[in-house]
This record gives structure tokens, C-alpha cells and sequence, in this order.
């Protein structure tokens, strides 16, 4: 089903919009694509512990999460990472040192609009005496995790679990 009942460029109602990815116009001729967008997760690591946000909104509201977020136009994936870590959590890292690990297709509802996301996973180590401060509409605590005792069903996203999960299995 479409979201969009009319042509935001002459209010047509002859619209067709498969799929919620290409949206056209009969009348105007319109084409606009709605095209996947690019998102980064940081895996952060501290001996042999890893670091969750719990998230403080909708979606997924009080569910383990990883930091990270959308990226901006004309920002590499990396760059990302760390304003979104700077942001998040007040934790200074170079952007040089966040090492790509793996993508995942994610599926993120918001207002109740569908949003398709390629969802870049990214590895770091967290520094030893790094202090974070939290951004609290975004996050309610964060949550060092032994490896050993982390539960895939406590992360909100099913690409995170994956990504989580997948990187586990290096420590096995
Ligand atoms: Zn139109």
C-alpha cells in the first residue's frame, strides 16, 4: 500500500507507487525514488565485553541498540560512526579506527512510515578509560555485556541481532 495519496508536485491522484519505491505520476509525469538509506551500527568492544544503548523512543522503545544512525549527505560511513558516537555518547574516536565488518537490510517504521535502510555494521575498540555521557532522548542507559551472556532476543532490530550474532561467532 502507498503512503503518499497525492502527486506532491500537482496533487494528482493518478499516482502509482510500487512497492513504496518508485513513486510516478500519470498526469505530471513525476518519478521520484525513494532509495535505500545508508546506516551505520558500532560494535564496541572492551576485553571481552560489548557495549549496548537502550533505547529511550519508538521504535523498539526499551530494547537493547547499538549506536549509530543515519548517514549525512556527503559523509563517508565512517565518518558516521564517529559523529554518531560523539553525539551519543560523548565518546571521542577517530574515524580512521572503525573497522567494517558486515550489512544487513533493515526495515525501520517510523510515524508510520516505512523506511528501507542498509544498515552498515562497524567495529571498534572502546579506549580503556573513556568516560560516556549520554544523549537522553535517544538512550536510556548503556550496558557493558559479557559476551558470553548476551541475549540476541533483548536487541530491538533484527538486523542488529544478526550482525551481533555473526559477530559472536568470531569469538567461539
Ligand atoms: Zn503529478
Amino acid at each position: 500500500m502507498s503512503y503518499f495519496k497525492f502527486c506532491p508536485n500537482c496533487a494528482s491522484q493518478n499516482i502509482q507507487f510500487e512497492n513504496n519505491r518508485r513513486f510516478e505520476c500519470f498526469d505530471c509525469g513525476m518519478v521520484y525514488f525513494q532509495n535505500v538509506a545508508t546506516a551505520v551500527a558500532v560494535i564496541i568492544i572492551r576485553r571481552d565485553e560489548m557495549l549496548f544503548t537502550v533505547r529511550n523512543r519508538e521504535p523498539k522503545l526499551g530494547m537493547l541498540d547499538l549506536p549509530g544512525g543515519f548517514t549525512d549527505p556527503d559523509e563517508t560511513a565512517e565518518e558516521t560512526c564517529a559523529r554518531e558516537l560523539k553525539e551519543e555518547l560523548n565518546l571521542n574516536i577517530d574515524s580512521e579506527r572503525f573497522k567494517y565488518f558486515k550489512s544487513f537490510p533493515n526495515n525501520y517504521l517510523y510515524k508510520g512510515i516505512p523506511y528501507k535502510t542498509e544498515d552498515l555494521i562497524f567495529i571498534v575498540e572502546c579506549p580503556e578509560n573513556a568516560e560516556l555521557t549520554l544523549e537522553e532522548s535517544e538512550i536510556q542507559s548503556v550496558k557493558w555485556i559479557k559476551m558470553s551472556e548476551i541475549n540476541l532476543e533483548e536487541i530491538g532490530f533484527e538486523s542488529l541481532r544478526k550482525a551481533v550474532e555473526e559477530h559472536l561467532k568470531l569469538y567461539i
